[in-house]
């Protein structure tokens, strides 16, 4: 029977947690029911949601925890402030989690183990402290920063007054300017951009731990269980696809295709335009195909096996897919060895071996339909 251990209660955050929750549930709907929203309340709101989400996207995932680029002192300064205004610890305690999060990943030294649950994975390992105290000795190249270790050792004074004491500030003044109740003002601030804000947040970040390694597709690899799925990518400002992250973490974009929703990367990619970061890294698209075609290899034989196993299967059928399986693996050889002896590939050798394994794939789904029907 589920028993709530409550001597491993982490009972800090937990308030926290369930505090600001409580808040944005029933707090924020009574503010709006009573005084509604102006432009400058929500305009508030706007700003420090996108701040908060783009500050734990860009500094401290893709950029302090994997490294994806280089950033000027201002870039750091930005997203360690404002990263502190998602209540998620400091960067530092945060990178630690992610780097073991991606090292262990499904396996129990995972922080966020989604083996062990959706609850555990969203929000669980954040509530309960089940095992000793990890150590954070993973961050070394971090601890030489000194921006970084000024966050850490003011990271929840930083929160509470650029996070929540700013707004409810602003929101006063905004109001006295304009003949307003001041003091309605001050609470809207701290209501809406703060703790709604900080809710909101905290929620969407913690979806790439549970949802994103639940729900969506796996077209890089099924090593690990993380996900690409379009609509967690909108909800979490990009780190949607995740399978792609995890198979290729020290790249900066997370939404690889020109056509994929990742307002991170378009940031750190602008700010490069305009000299406030640099060194972007990027995997070449003949590895990014190469775990494709690695994928839809595996798909292939899998679907043939299955066929195999169904009783009364099409013999002649069953050959042909046999036959389309080893044409799309002697692709991949191919494309393998390429990439071993580093050939140049142009881009449209790259989309023809693509377009040729879509269309095999596709053929393969027809027949293998005919074979078992
Ligand atoms: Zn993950
Ligand atoms: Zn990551």
């Amino acid at each position: 029977m589920f028993r709530i251990p409550f001597d491993r209660v982490n009972w800090i955050t937990s308030s926290f947690l369930i505090g600001t929750a409580l808040i944005a549930l029933i707090g924020a709907p009574i503010y709006l029911f009573n005084y509604g929203i102006d432009w400058f309340q929500f305009g508030m709101f706007f700003f420090y949601l996108c701040a908060t989400m783009m500050s734990i996207t860009v500094g401290y995932h893709r950029l302090f925890s994997h490294l994806s680029f280089k950033a000027k002192a201002p870039v750091k300064f930005f997203t360690l402030m404002f990263g502190a205004c998602a209540f998620e610890n400091s960067a530092l305690n945060w990178c630690s989690d992610h780097r073991r999060h991606h090292k262990h990943v499904d396996h129990d030294e995972d922080p966020y183990d989604i083996s062990k649950g959706f609850f555990w994975a969203h929000i669980g390992w954040l509530l309960f402290k089940l095992d000793p105290e990890t150590p954070v000795d993973n961050v070394g190249d971090l601890r030489k920063d000194k921006l970084v270790m000024w966050q850490h050792k003011y990271t929840h004074w930083i929160g509470l007054v650029v996070g929540l004491i700013i707004p409810a500030a602003l929101g006063y003044g905004y109001n006295s300017l304009m003949g307003l109740d001041p003091m309605v003002g001050a609470l809207g601030g701290f209501l809406i951009a703060g703790v709604t804000r900080i809710v909101i947040a905290q929620h969407c970040t913690f979806f790439i731990n549970s949802l994103c390694h639940t729900v969506g597709k796996q077209p890089y690899s099924t090593k690990h269980s993380a996900r690409d799925s379009a609509i967690m990518a909108f909800l979490t400002f990009g780190e949607g696809y995740h399978n792609y992250h995890h198979e290729f973490q020290h790249d900066y974009r997370n939404g690889v295709k020109p056509w994929q929703w990742d307002p991170s990367k378009w940031t750190i990619w602008t700010l490069s335009k305009i000299g406030l970061v640099e060194g972007l890294r990027r995997v070449p698209d003949s590895k990014i195909l190469l775990a494709e075609m690695g994928e839809a290899k595996r798909r292939a034989v899998e679907r043939i096996d299955q066929i195999k196993a169904t009783h009364g299967y099409c013999q002649r059928t069953a050959e042909m897919l046999t036959q389309l399986s080893e044409k799309i693996s002697a692709n991949y050889h191919e494309l393998e060895q390429a990439v071993a002896d580093r050939v140049q590939l142009s881009r449209e050798a790259l989309q023809n071996w693509q377009n040729e394994t879509r269309s095999l794939m596709r053929e393969m789904s027809q027949l293998a339909r005919l074979a078992t029907a």
